[in-house]
């Protein structure tokens, strides 16, 4: 029996990924479920998978559920950093789910990896924050790290052992690999006229044509952001040097992507668009379980296609590739500078191009500094929020 602490519980990773420790319930257990704030969601999941620990980092979510929670259900329910890092590092915890979004997730999600968890990585945006830091750590504590994203879990899935093994230090090269490719489906404004795009809604942005996910996500699909993040992930994840990382569109989103070999085979990982595959993947490595996935019917998918990316429609996805090859301050600034413009988008202050006029900023306005502590990142973080906020002030 693994016992698993779910960090982002109520979202929308949390509830696929509960939805594979049901179809398994012999061998994991959702030990701690860990959100911010939203206490009807909490208290169903306690009721439907009793928990042994419940964390809600609102302080007055956490007092509002422990009242709400019948004693007998025996939940022990804590807030506060402190009791959150006491609980990912926990001695019963085998499995962290890191699925919090946004830099948020950082810091809980390092001390898991510190603490040599089995580390069953969904927030990019804590890798892309501290990349080298970040997998350092994991080589330091043994931690194995296994990519969610289901671009690099088909990448991880395309590699042979002896990477998947060593992730961060690996040599692609070494291993016969001429490069990656990694598939995006070009969102929801893949065929919008290019000036229209500023016209776009953030209901219009979340529809995404394949994928559910929750609201800045499907805010970056559209942008293209997203693959701007996962550039940067895979740049971390598989140690890859500037030439050996490319981005192709695929509309279908029935191929996660793809890793091509110097004697000219190509290996991809094809499913349906369904995150309870990568997650129930990322479970049982190297074994295969239940997911409660349909399997892919070829002839209802009837056709794959494939276009160039144009950066004129995804200018995000081109500012995320020249701050991957600046550098972890570039790609810090970036990330968070683009926290700030997404929130600001969806709560209906700013425009969809905006977002990534915000991003340019926040990348022209880079200072150059060594990052050499997550207190460092952190402090840089926080800065660039600083300065996103202001520059929203001025357009607006
Ligand atoms: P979501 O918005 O549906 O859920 C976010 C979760 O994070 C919620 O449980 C929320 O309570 C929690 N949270 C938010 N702020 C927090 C804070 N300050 N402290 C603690 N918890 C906080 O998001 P999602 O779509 O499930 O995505 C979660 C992460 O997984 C993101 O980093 C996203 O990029 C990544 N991811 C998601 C998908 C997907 O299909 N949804 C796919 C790949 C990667
Ligand atoms: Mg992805």
């Amino acid at each position: 029996m693994q016992n698993m602490v779910i960090l982002g519980a109520t979202g929308s990773i949390g509830a696929s990924t509960l939805g594979v420790i049901s179809q398994n319930p012999d061998a994991y257990r959702a030990y701690a479920l860990v959100a911010h704030s939203n206490v009807d969601k909490m208290l169903s999941l306690c009721h439907q998978h009793k928990p042994q620990f419940v964390h809600m980092v609102d302080e007055a979510a956490a007092k509002a559920l422990n009242e709400a929670l019948s004693p007998e259900l025996g939940i022990e329910v804590t807030t506060g950093e402190q009791a959150l890092l006491e609980l990912v590092t926990a001695g019963d915890v085998d499995t962290v789910m890191a699925a919090i979004v946004g830099a948020a997730g950082l810091v809980p999600t390092l001390a898991a990896v510190k603490a040599g968890k089995r580390i069953l990585l969904a927030n990019k945006e804590s890798l892309v924050m501290s990349g080298q830091l970040f997998m350092d750590a994991a080589k330091a504590s043994g931690a194995q790290i296994l990519p969610v994203d289901s671009e690099h879990n088909a990448i991880f899935q395309c590699l042979p052992e002896s990477i998947q093994q060593n992730l961060g230090y690996c040599d692609l090269g070494a291993d016969g690999i001429s490069y990656i490719l990694l598939t995006g489906s070009g969102g929801p404004f893949l065929n919008t006229p290019i000036e229209q795009l500023k016209l776009m809604t953030p209901a219009q942005a979340c529809k995404h044509p394949n994928w559910s996910m929750g609201p800045k996500i499907s805010v970056d699909s559209a942008s293209m952001m997203n693959k701007g993040l996962e550039f940067i992930e895979a740049r971390w994840l598989f140690n890859t040097k500037q030439e050996q990382l490319k981005v192709v569109i695929h509309p279908q989103s029935v191929i996660h992507s793809m890793v091509q070999y110097r004697d000219g085979s190509v290996l991809a990982q094809l499913g349906n668009p369904d995150m309870r595959t990568p997650i129930a993947h990322c479970m049982s490595y190297p074994e295969r379980i239940q997911s409660g996935v349909e399997p892919l019917d070829f002839f209802k998918v009837g056709q794959l296609s494939f276009c160039e990316p144009d950066y004129r429609r995804y200018p995000c996805l081109e500012l995320a590739i020249e701050a991957c090859h600046q550098g972890q301050e570039a790609t810090t600034v970036l990330n968070a500078a683009n926290e700030i413009a997404v929130a600001a988008f969806l709560a209906g202050g700013i425009g969809f191009t905006d977002i990534a006029k915000v991003n340019a900023h926040g990348l022209s306005a880079l200072q150059t500094q060594t990052l050499t502590s997550i207190e460092d990142i952190l402090a840089l973080d926080t800065e660039a929020r600083a300065k996103a906020r202001e520059f929203i002030r001025q357009l607006t």
